[in-house]
């Protein structure tokens, strides 16, 4: 059960970012408010994630960490995923991969804490925590030397751990998040803060920049129940950065190679070639008419409609731009 565990885990967690996205994503599915995520050395000696959400009972702690657990669905409901998480691997892998721990107080309980090394769990012990739960892994990949030399430097995959965070902020705009790099010791320093509730614009203002909202195309397109709204860069703005496409459907930060296909065909005949413009645009849709069950990383979707979600989002941005008079 070990070996396998610590087979399937590279799936999931890869290096300190997949483990952030995870441990952030379950934050925001437990309805967080806030979310705050410590690092040092790139994530590689520490990741913790807290969050003040509705939390974990302390009899459920030993499920939360089985494989193929979870609290989301109920097996019947797989084409109608509301959740980011639904596969129950998360939290199972990376007690595989490192010294996690898991703590959590639901409202009206005890906390309790349960801890998982090397892919052995431990007793459900009581804690200390005021509210909601706090994941930790330590040393990721310590046991797994091979794995180890794989990661980038600390730095790099700090780096890798900011732009995760900025691409969830961006997708739950209404949490707040502070991201900590205590490497070296002491408070550490604040890498990224947003505060919840700060609105959609101003949101995307801290992530993209002030410039960036200051300047964009403003995008808001509704047909046969897909909604489509967020700010597109105008043509003049154009940077080659591929990061700065964000795409979120339902909520969920993608990478859709339908989605930057609509953005290049809207943008074709007004941008130099080689150029691409810098989005954050939010889609939203009946959760059956999208299949997020692709891949494991879940950053693919797949559409019911193509045709017609393509057509939007192309028809949506060449409006904004006829509009900016391009
Ligand atoms: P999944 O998110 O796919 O369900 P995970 O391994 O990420 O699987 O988490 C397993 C279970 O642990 C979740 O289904 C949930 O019940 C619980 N859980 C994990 N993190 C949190 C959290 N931050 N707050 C509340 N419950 C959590
Ligand atoms: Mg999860």
């Amino acid at each position: 059960e070990a070996a396998s565990n610590r087979i399937a885990a590279g799936e999931v967690v890869e290096r300190p970012a997949s483990a952030i996205k995870e441990l952030v994503e379950n934050a925001l599915d437990a309805d967080a408010r806030r979310v705050e995520i410590t690092i040092a050395d790139g994530g590689k000696t520490l990741l913790r994630v807290s969050d003040d959400g509705h939390g974990i009972p302390a009899d459920q702690l030993p499920l939360a960490l089985a494989r193929h657990a979870t609290s989301k669905i109920d097996g019947t409901d797989l084409l109608a995923i509301t959740s980011f998480g639904f596969r129950g691997e998360a939290l199972a892998s990376m007690g595989a991969v490192g010294r996690l721990s898991l703590r959590s107080r639901p409202a009206g309980a005890e906390a309790a804490e349960i801890t998982v090394t090397a892919g052995r769990i431990g007793p459900v012990r009581p804690a200390a925590l005021s509210r909601g739960t706090v994941v930790e892994l330590r040393d990721l990949f310590a046991a797994t030397p091979a794995r180890l030399k794989f990661l980038r430097t600390d730095r790099a995959e700090a780096q890798a751990i900011a732009d995760t965070v900025r691409r969830l902020a961006l997708a739950a705009p209404d949490a707040g998040f502070t991201l900590r790099d205590v490497s070296g010791g002491g408070e550490g320093r604040v890498v990224f803060r947003a505060d919840p509730d700060e609105g959609a614009e101003a949101r995307v203002a801290r992530v993209l920049g002030r410039a960036f909202v200051d300047t964009a195309l403003r995008v808001e397109a509704e047909r046969d129940g897909l909604r489509l709204t967020g700010f597109a860069a105008l043509p003049t703005e154009a940077r080659g950065a591929a990061v700065a496409q964000h795409f979120m459907v339902n909520g969920r930060p993608v990478r859709d190679r339908l989605l930057l296909g609509a953005l290049k065909a809207a943008y074709a005949d007004v941008l130099a070639p080689g150029r691409h413009p810098a989005c954050v645009l939010w889609l939203d849709l009946d959760p059956v008419r999208v299949d997020v069950n692709v891949h494991p990383a879940k950053a693919e979707v797949r559409f019911r409609e193509a045709g017609d979600v393509r057509g939007l989002v192309v028809g949506a941005l060449r409006h904004a731009l006829a509009g900016a008079g391009h």
